[in-house]
């Protein structure tokens, strides 16, 4: 066990594009529990998207990060310390915790898991909140039919890429992009995606979404915003679903973006744009791991996560984040 935590902390807000220079590092005292609390040590953090608009002062569906505190997230630790009768020494738990070695924790939103049940990074990808999202939109938003045509951007990460498989099982044709060619090959390779194209390479998106989907778009799932968008909403079909699940492209501006044109489209072609936020559905959370566990178990469908070694290299693994540096669920491991 390490003598002290080390916790990453927000030093500063991001004017625009985030820096190294907006995260700092200090030491502390390894935390005791008070009464009702647990010590977590630290395991594997899962680093999101969503991060990036908590960094900034503005109220979102989640508050900011405090300046000079942890940054939290996602992750799995193990119970070294408990004052609580509902969680035991040896507990392995998924929940809320510190960029940190250790976390102080009440306790409330740790979820007990079985480490035998499946790779530990799973819980944090696959059958962890990513998936969920990707399983949410698909099945209750997008509800893609046999023959239609799905459009998923990110195509790859780790929402994307089991929304295009769902897609795929739900018998649609899958059409993505992704941010490299090694990305799109494992899309189309072992995904099962009918085709992706590389966005960074392509610019004309309107002519590639074309030739891509010759039927047009009946399904989008959204993760990325800005001109892609643009380019998949005019593409839409009559009574297309546009899952609206993130716009990670537009989290650096300072200044909001505009829609698209013609926003009367949505009028004339009779489409449905839905916005979500998974955590208000965790009541579906069994359902999810009960259908999404057993495709996993009988190979059916496949996971990636990228894995950075140490907690040091969790700012740096960030920045990357948000420059398209990891394929699949990006995860660190503390130990
Ligand atoms: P990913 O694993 O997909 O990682 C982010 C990816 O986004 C990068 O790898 C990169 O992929 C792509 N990207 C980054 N910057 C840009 C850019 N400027 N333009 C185009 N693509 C870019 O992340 P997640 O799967 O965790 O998240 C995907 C989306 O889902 C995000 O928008 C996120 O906010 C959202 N989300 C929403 C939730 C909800 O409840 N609504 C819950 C969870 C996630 P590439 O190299 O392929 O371009």
């Amino acid at each position: 066990m390490a003598e002290q935590n080390v916790r990453i902390v927000l030093a500063r807000r991001p004017q625009g594009t985030v820096t190294a220079e907006c995260f700092g590092s200090e030491r502390t005292g390894i935390p005791e529990p008070a009464e009702g609390e647990v010590i977590v040590r630290n395991r594997l953090l899962s680093l999101d998207p969503y991060m990036r608009p908590r960094m900034t002062e503005l109220h979102s569906y989640t508050p900011p990060f405090e300046l000079d505190q942890p940054l939290t997230g996602g992750g799995i630790g193990e119970i070294i310390k408990s004052r609580t009768d509902r969680l035991a020494e040896g507990d392995v738990v998924v929940g809320m915790l510190d960029w940190a070695l250790y976390t102080r924790h009440n306790g409330i939103g740790l979820r007990k898991i079985d480490p035998a049940a499946a790779p530990l990074p799973a819980f944090l990808g696959i059958l962890g909140m990513p998936g969920f999202t990707a399983w949410h939109g698909i099945k209750r938003i997008g509800q893609p039919k046999p023959g239609e045509t799905v459009f998923v951007s990110a195509a790859t990460g780790a929402v994307g890429q089991l929304a295009g498989q769902l897609a795929r099982l739900a018998g649609a044709r899958v059409v993505g992009c992704a941010g490299s060619s090694a990305k799109c090959d494992w899309a189309t390779r072992e995904l099962g995606y009918d085709a992706c194209f590389d966005h960074r390479r392509e610019r004309d998106y309107a002519r590639v979404l074309r030739e891509l989907c010759p039927k047009g778009i009946d399904v989008d799932f959204e993760n990325v915003g800005g001109a892609i968008f643009h380019a998949v909403f005019a593409a839409m079909n009559n009574f297309g679903r546009m899952i609206m699940c993130g716009m990670i492209s537009e989290y650096q501006d300072s200044t909001p973006q505009l829609g698209p044109e013609k926003m009367f489209t949505i009028v004339q072609k009779r489409l449905r744009i839905e916005g979500f936020i998974v955590s208000d559905h965790v009541r579906d959370m069994g359902s999810f791991l009960s259908e999404v566990g057993g495709l996993l178990r009988d190979g059916k469908i496949k996971s990636r996560e990228t894995i950075v070694e140490g907690l040091a290299n969790a700012p740096s693994a960030f920045l990357g984040l948000l420059q398209g540096e990891n394929f699949g669920k990006l995860i660190v491991r503390i130990a």
